[in-house]
């Protein structure tokens, strides 16, 4: 069994407006916007980045705005519900946010003995806030929302998959341990981990499948806290028939991907080097910064991306 994971690193979708998207995570949300940079594959996409402080692992969501993309259709065999978490009673103050700021999906219940708020972002994107009592990690600050409702980071997620048996088993392998079952979903904890510790995998075998699209959840990563970790846990994957990408240098983390039997896309990243290897703690996330083969391309990348800000 691998015990280098510690929890979830980041979470990655998709949008289909770079500034709308910017707006709901900084200002709704309160997130920081800890990283402006583009997609390593094609600079005319941003990667917007938004977590705490730091960017710590745990918190981060990042996204890849597409602009006018498609919607896409709910399904299984992605990653259905991502969830961050608050502190007790912060749902009283969120419900009145959002239902001021005409946010969609609200739907108040209780998931595993906790207060859930679940809302949609601004492409459908199946969001929920979770209170906890025990979330110790210090929340970002950002204009109009309390400290004892900020946002602490990553709960957890959870997967839609239509047969949930080898992706519980890679889960375990990973890891996780097995912590009840509430109807079709079975809630795995990693024991130790980062904050951002809990899955959800609901069993749906009637659902069909996703079609990715805005609002879809591209890539999940997990967290490990150095290269030398990530290349066990590569070995231990690929020894047990995974098909693992060599490591891949994503400027602000190292990170390895398989496919999963479910369909979901999962990464292993690094918490190393971190947000700020490139730019001061106090201005993350205020300028573009660009991988080194694009930089002579500047002028030209930024002038093709839409401003975040009006
Ligand atoms: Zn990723």
């Amino acid at each position: 069994m691998i015990t280098e994971i510690k929890g979830l690193h980041h979470v990655t979708s998709m949008a289909s407006d770079a500034r709308q998207n910017n707006r709901f995570f900084s200002d709704t949300l309160g997130l920081r916007r800890v990283k402006q940079t583009v997609n390593f594959d094609d600079p005319s996409i941003y990667h917007l980045y938004y977590g705490d402080e730091n960017g710590s692992a745990g918190t981060v969501m990042t996204y890849f705005p597409f602009k006018n993309m498609m919607l896409g259709r709910p399904g299984v065999g992605e990653v259905g519900e991502t969830q961050f978490s608050v502190p007790k009673g912060a749902l009283t103050f969120w419900q009145d946010r959002f239902t001021a700021e005409g946010i969609g999906g609200l739907e108040s219940d209780t998931s595993f003995g906790a207060s859930r708020l679940r809302f949609t972002g601004p492409d459908g994107d199946s969001l929920a806030l979770v209170e906890s009592a025990e979330d110790a990690r210090a929340p970002w600050l950002a204009d109009g929302i309390p400290s004892d409702a900020a946002i602490r980071g990553f709960a957890g997620a959870r997967f839609n998959l239509h047969d949930t048996a080898a992706t519980e088993e890679l889960l375990g392998f990973m890891g996780y341990q097995r912590a009840g079952k509430e109807g079709e979903v079975t809630r795995f904890i990693m024991p130790d981990g980062n904050g951002a510790d809990t899955i959800d995998v609901a069993s749906l075998p009637t659902t069909p499948f996703a079609r990715q699209g805005a609002g879809s959840v591209h890539h999940i990563a997990f967290a490990v806290e150095n290269r030398e970790k990530q290349l066990d846990v590569r070995k231990a994957l690929m020894d047990t028939g995974y098909q693992v990408t060599p490591v891949i240098d994503r400027d602000y983390f190292w990170a390895i991907y398989f496919r999963t039997p479910g369909g979901i896309l999962f990464e292993i990243a690094t918490n190393e080097p971190g947000f700020n290897r490139d730019e001061d703690t106090a201005h993350l996330g205020e300028v573009l910064k660009l991988p080194s083969r694009y930089e002579e391309f500047r002028d030209q990348i930024q002038a093709n991306l839409e401003p975040l800000a009006a």
